[in-house]
């Protein structure tokens, strides 16, 4: 035990990593990231290793995230901060991996220590969720013959949000040993294979501190200041072009122990908080008030944050070794879900990835509103207001997205960065997949009808909701008879591309422009709002009678309802006969021109409407369209699973809510899929909290219930659940049991 007290190891607390395995070691760094609300760390091991090259230039073209095989490595570094966005050549903009921060290396009698190969004991590495630490600790028998003992513990402060923390605790085992330890900041990173630093400024600062600052592509300039600080240990600072270190020659007594304390602050010209507009002045003043308070209350203050976290949306499973297994799903996707938000930023949302690696390169989906939101809404409402608000604060580039169709208001993209111009670069979805305009709608409305928070509509959602609809109005084509169509359409199912009147986002265009229609005549007498959206009466007629005719979804003879107008003319397909191997995704077995004109779907649509609008569709239509499309559903999509979960589990079909659940688990834990190499799936986080929310307990959606009101499937293993809703501001404690 070194200076940090942290709590003792709870098995159902953590997510661990038992030995080294270089295969494994990325999927690893994705699951243990850590983050703050300001920014985000992927779990590497601070030394990194000697056989990767963190800063290797590689092409890496926009291409089907699903079926993309990325470059293997046992490593991949990364420091984000939401925000911190920049060109890359094949892409508007991406996310900017940042100098690595938690650099520490140890070398004793000239040998480096290296997990690939210098011989070690004992290893073992933990992310503790309840506090978010990252606890790693070994023996190291050095080639010299000595035994050292190494625990290190890193924190990203909650309270203190530009502050990393890490101890560094040193014991020789066998007599005295000299270890050398480098503590870094490291520019020597790419993105993608990019190099989005324009200039790397690598020094000493104020004769103690290390200090490395970047400007980057993007226009931002980002400082880190490094310190560290152990007993009676002197550090000097080396440098090159890209990193600094802080260096010092540790002399272990046999038995005694030495810990070190690095502390990294981070600052850049984006900050809300800003103190003054001297960025490196800002840092300095975080690193010395984090230094002056010390480590202890640095943990105290971060550790209360997370406690009130965990209390507001910790969900307590009891049963058999099921419970268990969910219970720790679950809270690794709490864990996630409260790490990657950023609560107070309302200039940005979640990226699909939930920043724990560049997968989509940090852009944000309909992802946030659909799979995230509900979570947030329940648990941590300001955090969801900001999530809706980044999208109010991006209407101007949704409103260019519009103008660049030729069209009037505005149009949200497929794939969002900071200023909400489409930034996907594949046509098919940039141009077609366009329910993410109403899907913004519908969470304005789930998260007022929760909280109750109706003012939000008047100061922002509604602009939200005329201009959008003016967007709809261009985008919709009107028969003779009146009709209005949407054609050319991709709905949340990506393997149908260019369909007629899609079920789903004709739904969600309805309620979008049903809803608009309901608050503009609310606010036709309020000057304010007029004023600045120009609306008048003859305006809302006109949107009140698109929504009356726009074309509902078609049901066939059976009384199923169409993904699309022409679902039935595509082929149907034999799964058995092409669906080889069901470990690996369907798209992998399939060209995309056989798949586009397919009946096989990458994930729920008619479904995930009957879900979303779960008040107006019996149990007996729901299960007569479960019937029919879970059986040609891939489910290649990691959003589709927990979707599938909570209907089957509505059905009271519990060996497949069952399987869901196994589904959802798996697909960032089970350690052979290795899912969270590129980053965690965030969205699946909010699916598996939705999984046990709407599915198991069957809480009914804040959509059309005015209050909490549960009607349970519990699957075999768990016998109760137990979880905080916040509604109307107001915290319960629901437990439903069998
Ligand atoms: C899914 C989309 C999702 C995106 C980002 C795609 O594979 O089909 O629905 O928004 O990934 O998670």
């Amino acid at each position: 035990m070194g200076k940090l007290k942290t709590a003792d190891f709870s098995e159902e607390w953590t997510l661990s990593e038992e030995g080294f395995n270089r295969s494994l070691s990325k999927h690893y760094e994705g699951l243990f990231t850590q983050g703050n609300g300001y920014m985000d760390l992927r779990g590497s091991v601070e030394e990194g290793f000697m056989s990767v090259d963190q800063a290797l230039e590689y092409d890496r073209k926009p291409a089907n995230v699903t079926l993309e095989k990325h470059i293997e490595t046992p490593s991949k570094w990364g420091t984000y901060i939401p925000g911190i966005v920049g060109k890359h050549p094949y892409l508007e903009t991406e996310i900017i991996n940042l100098p690595y921060i938690c650099e520490v290396s140890l070398c004793a009698d000239g040998e480096k220590f290296d997990l690939e190969n210098s011989s070690y004991e004992d290893y073992r590495r933990y992310l503790d969720m309840r506090d978010g630490c990252l606890h790693r600790s070994f023996v190291w028998n050095t080639k010299s013959g000595k035994k050292v003992s190494v625990t290190l513990v890193r924190f990203l402060s909650m309270s203190n949000t530009h502050i990393l923390t890490e101890e560094i605790v040193l014991r020789s085992l066998n007599g005295e040993a000299d270890i050398t330890v480098s503590s870094g900041i490291n520019a020597g990173v790419r993105t993608n294979g990019f190099d989005h630093f324009e200039t790397v400024k690598c020094g000493a600062f104020a004769e103690k501190y290390t200090e490395c600052t970047v400007s980057t592509n993007g226009g931002n300039t980002v400082t880190f200041l490094g310190s560290i600080a152990g007993d009676h240990t002197c550090f000097d600072i080396e440098k090159n072009d890209h990193a600094v270190y802080h260096v010092a020659d540790v002399k272990l007594c046999e038995g005694a122990q030495v810990s070190l304390v690095k502390t990294v602050a981070a600052a850049t010209d984006r900050d809300q908080d800003m103190e003054s507009d001297d960025i490196r002045a800002n840092c300095l003043k975080y690193l010395e008030r984090s230094l002056k308070d010390g480590i202890e209350k640095e943990y105290a203050e971060h550790l209360a944050v997370w406690q009130k976290k965990w209390d507001d949306s910790d969900i307590i499973l009891t049963g058999s070794d099921t419970a268990k297994k969910a219970m720790k799903a679950l809270r690794m996707s709490i864990y996630h879900l409260n790490r990657s938000v950023c609560g107070n930023d309302p200039r940005v949302a979640i990226c699909a990835k939930g920043y724990a690696g560049e997968g989509y390169f940090g852009r944000y989906f309909w992802d946030t509103e659909i799979n995230m939101l509900p979570f947030f809404i329940h648990t941590d409402p300001k955090a969801a207001k900001n999530l809706l608000l980044f999208r109010y604060n991006t209407l101007s580039g949704a409103r260019e997205n519009a103008a660049s169709y030729g069209y009037r208001g505005a149009r949200y993209p497929w794939e969002s960065s900071v200023t909400g111009r489409e930034e996907c670069a594949c046509w098919q979805y940039a141009d077609h997949e366009i329910h993410v305009t109403a899907d913004i709608v519908y969470a304005i409305m789930h998260y007022v009808n929760a909280t109750g928070d109706e003012d939000f509509v008047r100061d922002y959602g509604i602009d939200i909701m005329v201009e959008t609809a003016r967007y709809w109005m261009d985008r919709m084509d009107k028969d003779l008879d009146g009709t209005y169509n949407l054609l050319g359409v991709m709905g949340p199912d990506e393997y149908l591309a260019m369909t007629a009147n899609n079920a789903y986002t004709n739904r969600m265009v309805r309620f979008a422009l049903d809803t608009t229609v309901r608050y503009m005549r609310k606010y036709l007498a309020d000057k304010n709002v007029t004023d600045r959206l120009n609306f008048t009466e003859a305006e809302v007629a006109e949107f009140e009678n698109a929504a009356e005719n726009l074309k509902r979804p078609v049901k066939n003879k059976d009384g199923i309802t169409l993904q699309c107008d022409e679902f039935e003319s595509y082929a149907d397909l034999d799964f058995d006969v092409i669906w080889k191997d069901r470990s690996k995704c369907f798209g992998t077995f399939i060209s995309q021109e056989k798949n586009y004109r397919s009946k096989a779907l990458k994930q729920a649509d008619v479904l995930e409407m009957m879900m979303l609008f779960g008040n107006e569709v019996s149990d007996e239509e729901l299960e007569k369209n479960y019937a029919y499309y879970e059986p040609i559903t891939t489910h290649d999509s990691s959003l589709s699973a927990a979707v599938h979960g909570i209907l089957s589990a509505r059905l009271g079909r519990m060996d497949e809510a069952e399987k869901f659940l196994e589904k959802v688990e798996d697909i960032d834990l089970k350690v052979e899929k290795k899912g969270a190499e590129e980053g965690i799936h965030i969205a699946n986080c909010g699916g598996i909290w939705q999984l046990f929310v709407y599915g198991f307990a069957g809480m009914k959606s804040a959509m059309w219930e005015e209050e909490p009101v549960t009607a349970p499937h519990l699957p075999e293993g768990i016998d109760s659940i137990t979880f905080p809703v916040i509604w109307h501001g107001e915290k319960k404690k629901i437990t439903v049991s069998k």
